[in-house]
C-alpha cells in the first residue's frame, strides 16, 4: 500500500499517485464542481476518486478519461452499463445512484457469485471435518475406528462439578466421558438411531455396513456437543459437599427413564 502511494523512481511515466487524504479532500471539494471536470489534468485524480470511493463496491467498474472536442473535458465510462458516458458531477451522481445502474451492478455481482459457486465442488459432510481440542469426547469420537452416528441426540452438562453426557435417543443420562464414548460406539445406539431415523431394523451382522452408509451421508461429529449446563440450577452444577451414596449417573439415569 505504502509503495503504491509513494510511487517509485522509475515510474516517471506512470500516473501520479495520491494519498488517501488527498483523494478524500478532492472528492469532498473539487469533484462536485464543474471546473474539476473541465481540467484535463484532473483525470488521474478522477480515476483515483473512482477507485477509492466507488470501484471498491462489488459490481462497480468506472473508468476516467479525457475527451477532446472544442475543449478538453473529463468523462467517466460506466463499464457495467455498457460504457455509458458521464461528463459532469451531476450526470455522474444521477447515474450511479439511479435504479438502472444499481440493477446492472447487482446483476454483475450475482453473475460473479454464480460462476464462483460453479467452480466450487462441494465436499461430502463426512469429509468436512471440524477440529476439536485434544482429549475432548468429540476429538476421540472423530478418531474412533467405529464411526459415531446420531450425535444430534447427545448433550452435555456440568453436573456436580464434572462434565457429563446424555443421549436423549437411548435415555442414557449423565454418563462420564468414557461411558459416553462406549455408548456412542456401541451397537445399540447405532441400531436405535437407524431405527428411529430410517424406520429400519438392522441386524448385528448388517450394522457395520449400515452404520458406515449413514456416516458417509450425514457425517459423524459435525458439531461440538451442545452444552446444556445453563439449564441446570447453579447449585446442581457445583460439586456436591455432602457425600451421596448414589452416584450422580445412577440417580439421573433413573430419573430420566421414569419419565418415559
Ligand atoms: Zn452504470
Ligand atoms: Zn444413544
Amino acid at each position: 500500500m505504502a509503495e503504491s502511494l509513494m510511487g517509485s523512481d522509475d515510474s516517471a511515466d506512470e500516473a501520479p499517485q495520491f494519498t488517501e487524504e488527498e483523494i478524500e479532500e478532492a472528492w469532498w471539494t473539487d469533484f462536485t464542481t464543474s471546473d474539476f471536470w473541465t481540467d484535463e489534468d484532473n483525470v488521474d485524480m478522477l480515476q483515483a476518486i473512482l477507485d477509492l470511493k466507488y470501484n471498491d463496491y462489488p459490481g462497480s467498474e468506472l473508468e476516467a478519461d479525457v475527451e477532446y472536442f472544442s475543449n478538453p473535458r473529463l468523462v467517466v465510462y460506466c463499464l457495467v452499463c455498457s460504457n455509458v458516458e458521464l461528463r459532469s458531477y451531476k450526470h455522474f451522481s444521477t447515474h450511479v445512484d439511479g435504479k438502472p445502474h444499481k440493477k446492472k451492478a447487482a446483476k454483475s455481482v450475482y453473475e460473479d457469485t454464480c460462476s464462483t459457486v460453479k467452480r466450487l465442488s462441494l465436499l461430502p459432510i463426512s469429509k468436512a471435518r471440524m477440529t476439536y481440542a485434544e482429549g475432548t469426547l468429540e476429538y476421540e469420537l472423530q478418531r474412533s475406528s467405529v464411526p459415531a452416528i446420531g450425535m444430534g441426540f447427545v448433550f452435555k452438562e456440568k453436573y456436580r462439578g464434572k462434565i457429563v453426557y446424555s443421549c436423549q435417543l437411548c435415555s442414557e443420562a449423565r454418563l462420564d466421558h468414557d461411558d459416553m464414548f462406549k455408548h456412542l460406539t456401541c451397537s445399540s445406539h447405532a441400531m436405535e438411531y437407524i431405527f428411529v431415523k430410517f424406520q429400519k431394523n438392522v441386524s448385528l451382522a448388517n450394522l457395520p455396513v449400515e452404520r458406515s452408509r449413514v456416516y458417509e451421508c450425514e457425517g459423524g461429529v459435525n458439531f461440538s456437543i451442545v452444552d446444556f449446563s445453563s439449564h441446570l440450577p447453579s447449585k446442581l452444577q457445583e460439586a456436591s459437599k455432602s457425600s451421596s451414596t448414589l452416584s450422580p449417573t445412577r440417580v439421573s439415569r433413573l430419573s430420566l427413564k421414569d419419565r418415559r
